[in-house]
């Protein structure tokens, strides 16, 4: 399917590994000129390389912590004004509830709250100037049923959720769309970390953790980077202007409910 945004500019944060890097892929699959984002410098010109390799479309890279306010700046700055944003950015460490004070939860609230939201009052304007924009946010399932090891990330990214239910429907007269896609399990760092800390816990070897979580997961593995960036793109594309803030699993099922 031809997506209808080639030549298009997008903002694709912490996207040098993982679900960002699956969404960077596939919206340059699609014709999409690049901005992309990580700390770390050295996995971004990489993947940078990658995609510039793969796609001949045209890639920009910002070394910086996308949570941080100078990084944000440095990050906007660079990336001028554009079509499509994803937000997206490491996600809070797990513990219990008792494990968490204020100082806890204001980090989780700056990094996958107040970041998105700080870059979504950044970029909104220009696209509601051009009448047409895409904004994906990357929350997670936890957004529908609680993780109950990941407290910081359930409370941080409902917040997020609120405001773009709100947010969404007074831009959408625009032209511009805001949802956000929500992770289930994916194979990517995050998931060898997170599986980590349950091998480590309940002293089993770290295939045996996979294992274990692949059982509760309907279709019986993790997803890849590169579907959720292929659902990431649809979602940017020309096809999904009638889609407004809604919140879309991509979790192969593993959230039970019916709606
Ligand atoms: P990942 O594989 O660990 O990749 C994270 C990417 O983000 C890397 O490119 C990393 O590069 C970059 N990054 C992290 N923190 C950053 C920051 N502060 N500023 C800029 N770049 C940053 O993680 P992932 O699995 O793709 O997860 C992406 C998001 O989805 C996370 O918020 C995660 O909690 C959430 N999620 C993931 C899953 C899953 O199963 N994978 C499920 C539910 C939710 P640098 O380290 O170099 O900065």
């Amino acid at each position: 399917m031809d997506l209808g945004i080639a030549g298009k500019k997008a903002l694709v944060c912490a996207s040098s590994k993982g679900l960002g890097r699956g969404c960077a892929e596939a919206l340059a699959a699609a014709g999409v000129d690049l901005v992309m984002n990580a700390r770390g410098a050295e996995a971004l010109t990489e993947t940078a390389e990658a995609i510039r390799a793969a796609h001949g479309v045209t890639v920009t890279t910002i070394a910086a912590d996308i949570t941080a306010e100078d990084g944000r700046a440095e990050v906007l700055a660079a990336a001028g004004d554009v079509d499509i944003l994803v937000t997206n950015a490491g996600g809070p460490p797990p513990g219990v509830w008792s494990d968490w004070g204020r100082e806890d939860f204001i980090k989780a609230l700056d990094a996958n709250m107040l970041t998105p939201i700080a870059l979504m009052t950044a970029l909104l304007p220009k696209m509601i100037d051009r009448r047409w924009g895409r904004v994906v946010n990357i929350t997670s399932q936890s957004v529908k049923a609680p993780i109950p090891a990941l407290g910081l990330s359930n409370a941080a990214r409902t917040g997020l959720t609120g405001y773009v239910a709100g947010t969404a429907r007074q831009v959408a007269s625009h032209g511009v769309t805001i949802n956000n896609l929500l992770p289930g399990i994916h194979a990517t760092d995050r998931a060898v970390a997170l599986d980590g800390g349950v091998a480590k816990s309940e002293g089993i070897t770290l295939e045996a953790a996979r294992a274990k979580r692949e059982a509760t997961i309907p279709v019986r593995r993790y997803g890849t980077a590169e579907e959720f960036g292929a659902a990431c793109a649809f979602l940017c594309s020309v096809h999904a202007g009638f889609i407004v803030a809604q919140n879309i699993l991509a979790d192969g099922g593993a959230t039970n409910a019916t709606i």
